[in-house]
């Protein structure tokens, strides 16, 4: 990790030029670091910052945040309105194309969200992931008062709890940091910290956000037959897996990535979803070597880039 000088980047047609305010340091950025997706290049996807290039000049100047796959627009899956799954996608800061850990990046303008100014910068970073979190409601249908039990107490968790709360779900959210579950703790959310084992056969709806290997695991013992695993953890390297008590349980798996950024921003802006105290610390762009070396620290949640 180091800090360069580069080009101003050009602005293609149909493209914008955004002058970064703030990015977050998410964890997809630590596994790049690690080799995920054989990354070289400017990483970074979470990110609100202010158009200063755009062929409509009604942009110039307006806050926004941005999607982060890069999709062709012409393809089945474009026209479905699924670009986070056209084939010939990048993907911003992770597959072939700059990400917005730099003072100027570029985005499609039909990739823009404006920021609503009720969002602060330093809580309009967390469009991109509360987004992720947001995926979930579009895969699964979830009633009001429906138990769902989410482990790992990172950033994406945190999150995920938050959300579904928001929908209406019983949440019961199982992580390792006390200091880091109490922040969500409340009317809807309960929380426990992970004992010597997770509880088997215990819930019909597991999400999966903690990053490790073992987590997808713990997550398919702890469903009901019958139940669903959604899975949230990007893991670099092969999860190893017996298959067999998602078979005899006849779990259905669910994998889960990228979501609508309009739910997200709706529920930001209501304060329903509340990020402030996910922050741990914030670094000027220039430091940026040492603000990745701090998102790496054992119990730091989300670090910000200036
Ligand atoms: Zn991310
Ligand atoms: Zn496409």
């Amino acid at each position: 990790m180091e800090v360069r000088r580069q080009p101003m980047p050009r602005v293609p047609p149909g493209f914008a030029r955004i002058r970064l305010l703030a990015g977050g340091i998410c964890s997809t950025d630590l596994e790049l670091q690690r080799g995920y997706y054989g990354f070289r290049g400017t990483p970074g996807h979470e990110f609100v910052g202010e158009v200063t290039a755009a062929e409509d000049p009604g942009w110039i100047g307006k806050r926004v945040a941005g999607e982060i796959n890069l999709a062709c627009g012409a393809c089945e899956w474009c026209q479905r309105d699924l670009g986070r799954h056209c084939p010939h996608r990048t993907v911003l800061g992770i597959v072939k194309h700059p990400g917005a850990f730099r003072e100027f990046l570029t985005l499609p303008v039909r990739n823009l969200h404006i920021v609503p100014s009720s969002i602060p910068d330093e809580h309009a970073v967390f469009i991109e992931p509360a987004a992720a979190a947001c995926e979930i409601l579009d895969q699964v249908r979830i009633l009001a008062g429906a138990p769902i039990a989410v482990v790992g107490d990172g950033k994406l968790g945190l999150l995920i709890a938050q959300v579904l709360r928001a929908r209406g779900a019983r949440v019961h959210l199982y992580g390792r940091h006390r200091e880091k579950l109490r922040l969500v703790e409340g009317e809807a959310v309960t929380t426990e910290v992970i004992g010597k084992k997770l509880p088997e056969r215990a819930w019909p709806m597991v999400v999966d956000a903690t990053g490790s290997p073992e987590g997808l695991r713990a997550a398919i013992a702890m469903c009901e037959p019958r139940g669903t695993v959604i899975m949230k953890s990007t893991v670099h390297g092969l999860v190893k897996l017996d298959t067999a008590p998602a078979i005899v349980n006849e779990t259905t798996l669910i994998g889960s990535r990228c979501g609508r950024f309009e739910p997200a921003i709706r529920l930001l802006a209501s304060g329903r979803v509340r990020v402030g105290r996910l922050i741990s610390d914030e670094f000027p762009l220039s430091r940026a070597p040492e603000a990745f070396k701090m998102a790496a620290t054992r119990g730091v949640l989300k670090v910000l880039l200036r």
